[in-house]
């Protein structure tokens, strides 16, 4: 069987050589409490560059899949269960379910019920991403209706979701990402206004067009973006601080610099916050019921950029970090 493992150290943006496929064979003799499964979906995300960083040379690279259980010594989770695993990269893996699935999103969790969506949502959508944009909107922005929301990366898996549960929501949202066809992907979702950041002057766009003001700020990527964005803030602003991808590729075991807007955080008595998604696993499945019923209801849409083969696993992997997925990147096994 087959797993994707660092080759060599990353250094700055990943290339395909930086990966190697490793086969191996396991022992299908399944032991008391085991499951065997076989990849059908699997996932690339923007986390797995800096947990690279802290991997040994030789490792699989970390990450989450849709799974198949093929064999089962695990009362569970019988034979024919689909599962969502972080299994990392890998297409057949040997695994001892140990938490309850109830409890939360645990290593492994069987599939969540999606009433008839496709699997590879429990990926994105209806899963860690979505969950991810769900509870960081409505926990951390905390956006009243008639709030003006500002969405990095708006266009991915995540920022697509925030920017239209703030449309849900009854706030009046500005998204940004990096191409025109994104932009124009974005109006089409509700977006009330959205612009391409590398083509215009942020800081005039945010005096031009924000002229009331942001009151809550989804951040994704950092940076001179976030800066320009919180330069604009109205008092009593909250900032969701989840993702920062502009130093992803940075070297974080050295200083680095980013510019900042002390004053207008005083001054303005605005509230940022940085916060991991799993700090909501107790309300897991909540997230995911929410968010597949908006879907089924019509008030959520869903995108997905599909790579197809585990073997382009690395090439999903530098797209996603260099702006070429438009929602959930995914791969089909
Ligand atoms: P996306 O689907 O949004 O893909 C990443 C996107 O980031 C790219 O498509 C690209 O779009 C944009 N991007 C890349 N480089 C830059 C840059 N230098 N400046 C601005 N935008 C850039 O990924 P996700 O939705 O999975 O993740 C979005 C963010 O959320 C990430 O920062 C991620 O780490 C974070 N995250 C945090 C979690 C948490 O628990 N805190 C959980 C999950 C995700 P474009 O063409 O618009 O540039």
């Amino acid at each position: 069987w087959r797993k994707w493992t660092l080759k060599q150290k990353i250094q700055g943006m990943p290339k395909v050589e930086d990966f190697v496929i490793v086969t191996e064979t396991l022992n299908p003799t399944l032991s008391d409490g085991e499951i065997l499964t076989k990849a059908e979906w699997l996932t690339v995300d923007p986390y797995m560059r800096n947990a690279a960083n802290h991997l040994p040379i030789g490792s699989i690279m970390p990450g989450g899949q849709v799974a198949r259980v093929i064999k089962s010594r695990h009362p569970q989770f019988p034979e024919g269960t689909k599962v969502v695993g972080n299994f990392g990269w890998r297409d057949v893996t040997i695994f001892k379910p140990g938490t309850p699935a109830e409890q939360g999103p645990a290593t492994v969790y069987k599939m969540p019920n999606l009433r008839g969506l496709p699997d590879s949502y429990a990926l994105g959508v209806c899963g860690m991403p979505g969950n991810t944009a769900y509870f960081g909107l409505t926990k951390l922005c905390q956006p009243k209706e008639g709030d003006t929301l500002v969405v990095s990366a708006a266009a991915g898996a995540v920022g697509s979701v925030v920017g239209q549960v703030g449309k849900i929501l009854g706030c009046n949202v500005i998204g940004f990402a990096g191409t025109d066809d994104k932009v124009a992907w974005l109006k089409k979702l509700g977006f009330d206004q959205a612009y391409n950041y590398k083509s215009v002057d942020l800081a005039e766009t945010f005096q031009k067009n924000a002229k009331q003001g942001i009151d809550c700020y989804f951040d994704n990527v950092g940076g001179e973006f976030t800066y320009h964005t919180i330069r604009n803030m109205n008092n009593g602003g909250r900032i969701a601080l989840c993702g920062a991808i502009t130093i992803y590729n940075e070297d974080f075991s050295k200083p680095y610099l980013v510019p900042f807007d002390y004053a207008t955080l005083i001054y303005k008595n605005i509230k940022m916050e940085g916060f991991m998604v799993l700090r909501f696993a107790k309300e897991w499945y909540d997230g995911i019921s929410q968010l597949r019923d908006w879907i089924i209801e019509g008030k959520l849409q869903v995108q997905e950029t599909v790579s197809e083969g585990f073997e382009s696993m690395p090439q999903a992997f530098i797209d996603v970090l260099s702006g070429k997925n438009t929602g959930k990147q995914i791969i089909k096994a």
